[in-house]
């Protein structure tokens, strides 16, 4: 298992804004029929997840899943309300008893705060309590075999960790074997001096990876410089997950929609989008994989 084996995925919210069986049915319905292999799944409010109904759906159309969210101001565990650290921590483990109920690999998205622009600082107590409630939620996670991806994301939606290096420091701070760096191209290309260099260096503490486009519509219609990122990830060798993110106002989350500002119509067939998404993955897949490896066995990519 190594790069090229990925799992490709793609978020529900290029279905689907809510999870009825009938809006949960059509998103994985259509994630295996494009040819995907997993399905990630936000879970910002678990009550509306049918954890039986998703199982069986999963393995009636064989796909696997991975479970995303961010915090809301009410449940934000970096909180200096403690009341809603106890409320962040609680959904949180709601959120693994999910994952483990079906099935998913992965647990991931911004965890560590309120996915929302702050107007200060993340304190230090702040940081602490945010560290400490997610070394339980890891140990919770690892019980049933789940890994914990901290998502690095632009500075308007977390104060936080808005680099990979930052990612990396926080993961080490909370210390435990299953938690991981999440990395998005899509905020990696507004906070990252240099993406490809930032995915090197995360290495293998990255357990799982967002394509997003610059403007978050079609892959290869933005100002994302595709081919070195996918270079990074085949000289890391990175075998986790890689899911396709992308969102328009076409599909409207009532919570993500707003909290991400999906104001634009960047699409209005989601299925084309995914179709097209996973076409552009797997070229350059293959492409990065074949021009890592002549770079070196032949040095031919040197110039020399
Ligand atoms: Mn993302």
């Amino acid at each position: 298992m190594g790069f090229g084996q990925n799992k490709l995925g793609v978020h529900a919210l290029c279905w689907v804004g809510g999870w009825s069986e009938a809006e949960a049915r059509k998103a994985i319905e259509g994630t295996a029929r494009v040819g995907y292999d997993l399905i990630e799944i936000p879970a910002l409010d678990p009550t509306q997840i049918d954890s039986a109904l998703t199982a069986r759906l999963l393995e009636e159309y064989g796909l696997a899943a991975t479970i995303s969210l961010g915090l809301g101001p009410e449940t934000d565990i970096s909180s200096a309300d403690p009341e809603a650290a106890k409320r962040g921590e609680a959904l949180l483990m709601d959120v693994v008893s999910i994952a483990r109920d079906i099935g998913a690999s992965d647990i991931c998205g911004v965890i560590f705060s309120a996915l929302t622009k702050y107007a200060e600082p993340a304190t230090a107590a702040g940081l602490a309590q945010s560290v400490d409630v997610l070394a339980r939620v890891c140990e919770a996670a690892a019980g049933n075999g789940i890994t914990v991806g901290m998502e690095v994301v632009n500075r308007y939606e977390t104060n936080i960790a808005n680099t990979a290096a930052q990612g990396v420091a926080l993961c080490d701070m909370i210390g435990a074997p299953n938690v991981k760096v999440h990395l998005d191209t899509y905020h990696m290309n507004i906070e990252e001096a240099d993406a490809a260099r930032a995915i090197v260096e995360t290495g293998d503490r990255l357990s799982y990876f967002h394509l997003g486009e610059s403007h978050r519509g079609y892959l290869g219609s933005g100002s994302i410089d595709f081919v070195p990122i996918f270079r990074a990830l085949a000289q890391i060798d990175f075998s986790g997950p890689m899911v396709f993110e992308s969102f328009s106002s076409e599909v409207v989350d009532p919570t993500l929609s707003r909290v991400l500002a999906i104001w634009r119509n960047l699409w209005t067939d989601g299925e084309d989008l995914i179709s097209h998404a996973r076409d552009f993955t797997r070229a350059q897949m293959t492409s990065a994989i074949r021009t890592e490896s002549l770079a070196h066995t032949k040095g031919v990519l040197q110039g020399g």
